[in-house]
Parts: C-alpha cells; structure tokens; sequence
C-alpha cells in the first residue's frame, strides 16, 4: 500500500495500535501533545537520541526494514546499557520519502518492537514528517538509573583494569561483505544480503543491558563506555573524559571465531576491524585493583584487555612493542 493512501493520521493510528502502548508507567500512551511518563522516585532519568540516515548509516540495497527497525532500537538501547540504567520509554521520528510503501514502515516497526519488548520499553510518542530526499530514523530513549550509580566515561583511575564484552570487529566485517549497495529504497528484487553471521551482527546488533546493569549495581565498575566507533577511539573517550592514558594487549583483544574463519575474504586483519570498525555494541568498561575480587565473582561475559595508566594510549603487540593507539573509527565530519 502506497503511504498516501493511509495518510500520515492513518500511519500514526497504525503505528499507536501496534504497540498498544497504555501501559501504567505511560496512561496516555501515543496520541495527544506530549506523552505522560511516570518516572520512579529518586531515580535520575536517562536521556539519549540517535539518527539513522540512508547513505550514511545505511544502504537500503543491503539492509532489509526489519533489521534497520531492531538496529534503531539497539544503537539507542546500547546508550543506555553504557550508563548502567533500565530503557524505559522511546520516541521515534522519521523522515519517509516517496517510494517507501507501508508494508515497509510496518517491516521497520515490527523489528523495533521485537527488541523494545524484550526490555519492557514502551513506545510514547514521535514524529511523522515526509522527506525529500532520503530516510531518516531518529529514536530517543530514557532510561533510569539509581541516583549516584549512572556510570559515566569519566572515572577511570591508573591501575584500573579494562575491560570489554563479547567480541570486536564482527560488525565492520559484516558491513565490509555486506558490500556497497546498489538499486535503491529496499524494493524487494534490489536487497541482496548475503548469509553470514558477522553480517548478523552488523545488521541486528544486540544491546548489552543486562551486563551494563549487573556492573553498575555492583559498585565494581569506574567508568564504561560502548563501542560503537571502535576500540581505538572508544577507549580515547574514556581516557580523555577521565584523563589519564591506556595499555591495551593486541593477543587480548577479543576476536570472534567467525572472524578468524573469515580472514581470507576481508580485506585486512581482524585487528583492524576491532581497533576502528565500531558499531558492536560492546561494553568497553574498568575496574579499580580493590574491585577484582569482587568482580570476578560475577563472573561477566567480559574480557580483560589492558590496564589504565598516568601515560599515553598504547597498544603492546605480540613482539612486545609499544604502538601509540591513534583513534581509527568513525568520524562523521572528516574529509
Ligand atoms: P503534533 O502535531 O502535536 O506534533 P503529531 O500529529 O505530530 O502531533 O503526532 C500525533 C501523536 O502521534 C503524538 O502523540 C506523537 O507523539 C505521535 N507520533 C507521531 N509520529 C509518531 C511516530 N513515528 N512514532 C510514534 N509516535 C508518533
Ligand atoms: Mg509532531
């Protein structure tokens, strides 16, 4: 069905009765001015947006709506898993250009629901506007945390240990044999998305909110970040807001076995993926020495990569050199 015969009214009333959003924390749901939230006592509310733009974050030749609705819906819930807080509420905005049929708009909100659900997130609110040129989602998500438990970037101290989930580089490599798109606005004969579980990653990455919760409730943790632009540039971040370098181990960085099995067919070293790929969605975080015991009791799916220090960021290589570690992710504003 064409959108301009639903209207943007009918595509609203559409999307309201999807998510059957009168819930008690937002008795309004979707539809008046504002939504209504109830936020819980005492806690510090969470606030974070994110855009996805056609060209820029995604091709809809390789990328199916499904995956680019559960995609909008991670990349806000990582934010929020970063901070050690509980997704409670979003708002999604699109801009939706000619071509773009309703059973598609339907495919991208059947994919944000899936994982929107999973976290007990409701949908309140957004906007609905038609674009000229290309597709634009932007969601925002609040969340809560305990007052005096948010984890920030910025409390990281010398002797702290790093450490990250899960592993890096899958999500680059997926995007790199994705391949560059051709046709264009996801018209089904044009995508073309080949089967690989590295792809998977790309396309569906999967927020870590219960680990960025257990951390932050566990006092263990002083500062956290998610990678989202790379390790490389993820662990600056740290290092910058909390003011003090890094040395991280290449041997320790975690690589999946997709990967490795992979090497052949991409382009350079899994290395290189995870130090500037970004986009995984991993929790990059610290843990002071007073704080180990404790920690590894927890037994977190996290690995130990490196320690922080009163010096520059390094990476030590197998040969025990020491390599300065440039931030090689993405930036949006670089020639
Ligand atoms: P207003 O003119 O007051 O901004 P709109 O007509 O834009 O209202 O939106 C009507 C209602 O539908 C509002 O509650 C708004 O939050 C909601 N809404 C609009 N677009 C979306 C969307 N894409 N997803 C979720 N809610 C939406
Ligand atoms: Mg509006």
């Amino acid at each position: 069905m064409k959108l301009s015969d639903l209207g943007e009214f009918g595509l609203i009333n559409r999307i309201e009765k999807t998510f059957q959003n009168r819930s008690r924390q937002a008795p309004l749901g979707i539809g008046d001015d504002a939504a209504a939230l109830f936020v819980s006592p005492g806690k510090t509310l969470l606030a974070t947006t994110d855009m996805l733009l056609e060209g820029v974050h995604f091709d809809l030749a390789t990328t199916d709506m499904y995956s680019l609705g559960w995609k909008s819906a991670a990349v806000n819930l990582s934010d929020i898993a970063a901070m050690g807080g509980v997704p409670r509420f979003c708002l999604t905005s699109l801009g939706i250009p000619q071509g773009i049929s309703v059973e598609q708009i339907n495919e991208l909100y059947r994919g944000f629901k899936t994982l929107i659900r999973k976290y007990k997130v409701d949908l309140v609110g957004g906007d609905t506007c038609r674009s000229d040129t290309d597709l634009m989602i932007s969601v925002t998500m609040l969340g809560e945390a305990e007052k005096g438990k948010v984890i920030t970037r910025a409390g990281a101290r010398p002797g702290d240990r790093i450490f990250v989930t899960g592993a890096l580089g899958d999500s680059a490599a997926g995007l790199e044999l994705l391949g560059p798109g051709v046709g264009r606005k996801g018209s089904k004969s044009a995508l073309r998305t080949p089967h690989s579980a590295l792809i998977d990653c790309h396309l569906r990455p999967t927020p870590r909110i219960e680990v960025g919760r257990k951390l932050a409730l566990s006092g263990c943790v002083t500062s956290m970040i998610d990678v989202s632009d790379g390790l490389s540039s993820d662990l600056a971040h740290i290092c910058e807001q909390s003011g003090v370098g890094a040395e991280v181990y290449a041997e320790k960085i975690p690589l999946s076995n997709e990967i490795k099995r992979t090497k052949d067919r991409l382009k350079t070293l899994p290395l290189h993926y995870a130090l500037s790929g970004g986009e995984d969605y991993e929790l990059l975080f610290t843990v002071p020495q007073t704080k180990m015991k404790k920690y590894r009791s927890l037994r977190m799916p996290a690995k130990e990569i490196g320690v922080i220090t009163r010096g520059e960021i390094v990476m030590v290589n197998e040969f025990e050199e020491r390599i300065q570690l440039v931030p090689g992710g993405y930036d949006h504003f670089k020639e």
